[in-house]
């Protein structure tokens, strides 16, 4: 039995993925021992968490938040890769690769 691989290299960048929208959020974190905990759940602007934590200060005089922002990344090859190279339980065709860090 022969078994033949071809294995090579292909390099990835990582880059923004622009079909997704931001996402902000703050929660409560007012308090010594234990924290408010109050969330504002996901929301897609800054300003909109700020009004959340104004209204929230508001009503509680509760003046401390972490605030997040998060937004969504894809791997994307530099170059083109083949349907064959690509593993079948990955429908993105990522495949393994070499990393590099390369400043963009
Ligand atoms: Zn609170």
């Amino acid at each position: 039995m022969t078994v033949r691989a071809v294995l090579r290299y292909v390099t990835y960048l990582l880059r923004k993925d622009e079909t997704a929208e931001d996402e902000f959020a703050a929660r409560c974190v007012w308090g010594d021992e234990t924290e408010c905990g109050a969330e504002s759940g996901n929301m897609q602007t800054p300003e909109e968490v700020h009004d959340w934590q104004v209204k929230h200060t508001e009503e509680t005089r509760h003046n401390r938040y972490r605030r997040v922002r998060a937004d969504y990344q894809l791997w994307v090859p530099t170059e083109h890769v083949p349907p064959a190279e690509r593993h079948p339980s990955n429908p993105q065709g990522l495949e393994p690769a070499k990393v590099d860090r390369v400043k963009v």
